[in-house]
């Protein structure tokens, strides 16, 4: 008879051998996969009907994959071909919930460890939604303005079939901002009717929530404060390093500089630029939201500030905060060993899984307090649901009320995850809280539906 200690072992390991063998050419799942299955121990020792019941090889597996040809038109009249894709992983909670991503980079394992990543961090909120996420390989950099709408007509006549208000809401991510939802919602309308709620991030003359843009980027600092709160410190005279220019590091940027912090140094895929001063704010809304240029330009128009090809997680120079906020596996090994000794103490991440396994694991043998993307960046998607609520009540909102609101959803999720952490034993580990916290509720509410 084996005791539960040796039966989750056993389980876990058997749930890592099956999706090697599922999905042998799915790194990035496999590896968003993994980070999770390693946290999973604790709470299947205590909750042995999770294992008798096979929750963690349901959870694993998306309810539908859905892949389609995406033709469109270019300037020049040439016909392309992109592939688009919506992954619905889990509905236990709620309608499928998640973002968009246009980059070249996009395929089912992508979209999937998104999608995955997305289940938790939407349980965290606290709020009705399930997991999904979608997007194409289609490179959204250089493209005209009316190449991006054929595109995005092209994309929503095919996802059209398989979205609704109360089934799944997709919205933005990398490559999918306002401009790409409003083509989108325009196109989703024409064949459907209006449906107010299909899409979150519209804008705010058809439905969008205020506060949207900023959620993301605002949300990632409410919860740091609550980490810097657990030292009795905030983020005043901090020095702060973030990585990315988009949405999630411009309004990142904003609230560190309201809250008394200075961010040296922001990036794209090129490079970075440091500003000792502080980077000013108006410089980067230029440049990255206006022309869609790239971030070399600020060190050409802000006094001081200097231009470095690479990674900013390779820039020397002591400072306090890092918020990676730009994308997947952007700190590795190496990286991860550059910001200790750059003397950071604290690292919480604005974009998806930027931190490989081997860089958590350096984050851990140096004291960094780490906060996990599924929680400290899902103020994003919690204005999403809070849009969907304004659309289903056909009111809006003020910023101050959705921004208190998503205050307090920040707040809470860190409480959550911190509370979990202590009650299994495993101190300020917020990853392990995360998983087990944002895990319990999908599998509760799974095994309530029976066999789902
Ligand atoms: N793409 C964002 C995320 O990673 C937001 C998703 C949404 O608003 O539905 O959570």
């Amino acid at each position: 008879m084996l005791n539960n200690m040796e039966e989750t072992k056993i389980y876990i390991k058997s749930i890592l051998e099956k999706i090697n063998n599922r999905d042998p050419y799915q790194p990035e799942f496999k590896e968003a996969v993994q980070n999770f299955l390693n946290t999973m121990e604790p709470v299947l020792d205590k909750h042995p009907e999770y294992i008798h019941e096979n929750i963690l090889e349901r959870i694993i597996e998306p309810e539908r994959a859905i892949q389609f040809r995406v033709p469109w038109i270019d300037d020049k009249g040439q016909y392309q071909i992109n592939r688009g894709f919506r992954v619905q992983f889990n509905s236990a909670i709620g309608p499928y919930k998640g973002g968009l991503r246009f980059h070249p980079t996009v395929n089912l394992s992508i979209i999937k460890f998104l999608g995955f990543e997305q289940i938790f961090k939407n349980s965290l909120t606290g709020l009705p939604i399930g997991g999904g996420k979608g997007g194409s390989d289609f490179n959204p950099k250089g493209k005209s303005d009316n190449e991006i709408m054929r595109f995005c007509q092209s994309f929503m006549t095919e996802l059209s079939k398989y979205i609704g208000p109360d089934l799944d809401v997709p919205a933005g991510d990398i490559g999918v901002g306002g401009r790409e939802i409003g083509y989108m919602y325009g196109q989703y309308k024409r064949l459907k009717g209006y449906q107010a709620g299909v899409l979150t991030g519209k804008g705010i003359s058809y439905g969008g929530s205020l506060i949207r843009p900023e959620a993301t980027g605002f949300g990632l600092i409410y919860y740091t404060e609550e980490m810097l709160n657990t030292l009795n410190d905030s983020f005043k005279n901090k020095k702060v390093v973030i990585s990315g220019s988009g949405n999630v590091a411009i309004y990142a940027v904003e609230k560190v500089h309201e809250l008394g912090g200075t961010v040296l140094a922001v990036s794209d895929s090129n490079g970075y630029i440091v500003d000792t001063n502080g980077i000013d704010l108006s410089v980067v809304k230029q440049i990255k939201e206006v022309e869609r240029g790239r971030i070399k330009e600020y060190a050409e128009r802000v006094k001081g500030a200097k231009y470095h090809e690479g990674s900013v997680w390779n820039l020397d120079l002591k400072y306090d905060i890092a918020l990676p906020c730009a994308t997947q596996n952007e700190i590795g090994e190496k990286e991860a060993r550059k910001i200790t000794d750059n003397g950071v103490k604290l690292v919480a991440e604005g974009a998806n899984m930027p931190s490989t396994p081997e860089a958590i694991q350096i984050y851990k043998q140096n004291n960094l307090l780490y906060g996990p993307a599924k929680a400290a960046n899902a103020g994003g998607v919690a204005v999403s649901a809070l849009e969907m609520s304004q659309n289903s009540m056909r009111l809006s909102w003020s910023s101050k009320e959705v921004d208190d609101k998503l205050k307090e959803i920040m707040q809470n999720i860190f409480k959550k995850s911190a509370e979990t952490a202590h009650a299994y034993g495993l101190g300020n580990d917020y990853l392990s809280g995360a998983n087990i916290a944002g895990f319990i509720k999908v599998a509760e509410a799974m095994r309530s539906q029976g066999l789902v």
